[in-house]
């Protein structure tokens, strides 16, 4: 049986001008592609039905198995999604009350705070999102809006059948779970009959360019790994590389021998042999021990606090950072010796030293990061170019520096700073330190 083929048609004037960035289209990528189902393509429209019919008359005349459409669900004018694919298919619409009952329970509550809305309106408005094609099946709401599955229908001989339709909310917190109920749908289940479900797993590496992973598969290629059976991904992402593979329940032996290969070719450069990101290692590291962190910063201006601080449960073991852009902070709050600074400049391993050392006492932690550098466009030097970054971690037992040389502009350096940032204090936490 072939591998059945989707296509994703995101809705939205919004995301097609720009002034919202597509969440949904990529999140569903990657859903299709760990249930075995080919993406082959993602259109974005506006709100215009003429473009969302083009997308679903398309999808059809390619003979695509299925399509799912985001966005348009609203109880407004320019939210048409439910009447465009119900006439794609031909099935009339009509009010399905339970549904409508369903949705003003959730509506009724949260109008009453409305001020000058009649409820009438708000009421009409609703129905509206209760019209359900003939013959489809309703995904529960999760705001307001249900999602709908809509079968094939095969009226026409001298077209294809249309495709199973999979019409879901725009606003990602609600598209995201209602996708998770489609996924074991029988309507959905029959559209991709013949998909395996597939085994993901990620490796993640810190220090290896994307060239020398090249290299690794040809290696592992030649002492007879099946690295061409299954789909391997890799992609470099914030100075990391990511190696994504994909692989049916039959493939997992030659799956695993492939990543046991990569992770006994590059041993510690593999810091993450389970999907999980530095920075939950990090924290994980840091609760391990028992120890907590600070930071001081120059050059990312809080982004590495903002790291550490992103993930819940990260109050067990963060206890605060200072940002210590000018010379005066590092000065005063973090208690820089100013001859230090005299002497080497701020961007120096001495400064990054001293100021990850003055935090780890002023703030009582048991250990500390810090970040000095050039981010740029403006402050490089023949000595010191743009770019040029060191970092410094101070722990029970001493510490670790880097002096980096990072490439790209302002945001790029801070983003890779962070990162490197959180690789050294991932070394000092596994117990690596400098000679006192
Ligand atoms: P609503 O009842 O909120 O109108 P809807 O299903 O009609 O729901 P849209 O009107 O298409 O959804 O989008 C509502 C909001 O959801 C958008 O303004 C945007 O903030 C967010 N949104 C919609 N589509 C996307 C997308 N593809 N990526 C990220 N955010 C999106
Ligand atoms: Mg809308």
């Amino acid at each position: 049986m072939s591998t059945p083929r989707a296509a994703v048609v995101v809705t939205g004037t919004e995301v097609l001008g720009g002034w919202v960035t597509d969440v949904n289209g990529p999140w569903l990528a990657q859903r299709l592609g760990a249930l075995g189902v080919q993406h082959v393509s993602t259109t974005v429209v506006g709100d215009r039905p003429e473009d969302l019919r083009a997308a679903l008359e398309n999808a059809r005349d390619r003979g695509l198995e299925l399509v799912i459409t985001s966005g348009g669900l609203g109880p407004t004018e320019d939210d048409l999604t439910t009447q465009i694919v119900a006439e794609f298919t031909g099935r009339p619409v009509a009010l399905d009350e339970a549904v409508e009952g369903r949705i003003w329970a959730i509506v009724e509550p949260m109008s009453r705070r409305w001020k000058g809305i009649s409820q009438e309106a708000v009421r009409a408005a609703n129905r509206k999102q209760a019209l359900v094609p003939d013959g489809a099946a309703i995904l529960e709401p999760v705001g307001t809006a249900p999602g709908l599955v809509v079968p094939p229908t095969d009226d026409d001989p001298d077209r294809p059948p249309t495709p199973t339709v999979v019409v879901l909310p725009g606003p990602p917190p609600e598209l995201q779970p209602m996708w998770r109920t489609a996924e074991s749908h029988p309507g959905l289940l029959a559209a991709v009959r013949g998909a395996t479900t597939l085994h993901e797993s990620t490796l993640r590496l810190f220090g290896l360019p994307e060239s020398e992973l090249a290299n690794t598969m040809r290696d592992a290629r030649r002492a007879g790994v099946a690295v061409d059976a299954f789909e391997i991904t890799t992609c470099m992402r914030g100075g990391e590389l990511e190696v994504v593979s994909r692989w049916a329940p039959e493939q997992d032996a030659d799956g695993r021998a492939f990543e046991a290969f990569v992770v006994e070719r590059h041993g510690d450069i593999v810091f993450s042999p389970d999907g999980r990101t530095i920075d939950e290692l990090v924290l994980d590291g840091l609760r391990g021990r028992g120890w907590t962190v600070a930071t001081a910063e120059s050059c990312t201006g809080g982004l590495l606090a903002g790291r550490l601080t992103k993930l819940p449960g990260s109050s067990d073991v963060v206890e605060g950072g200072i940002v210590s852009y000018s010379n005066a902070v590092k000065e005063q709050a973090l208690g820089v010796d100013p001859a230090l600074i005299a002497a080497h400049g701020a961007v120096s391993p001495e400064v990054a030293a001293a100021m990850a050392a003055g935090a780890r006492e002023r703030l009582g932690v048991d250990v500390a990061i810090s970040t000095t550098g050039i981010a740029g466009p403006g402050g490089g030097s023949e000595e010191k170019p743009v770019g040029t970054v060191h970092v410094a971690v101070a722990g029970p037992d001493g510490g670790l520096s880097r002096h980096l040389r990072l490439p790209g502009d302002r945001d790029r350096v801070r983003e890779l700073t962070t990162t490197a940032a959180l690789h050294l204090l991932r070394r000092v936490i596994a117990g690596e330190h400098d000679a006192p």
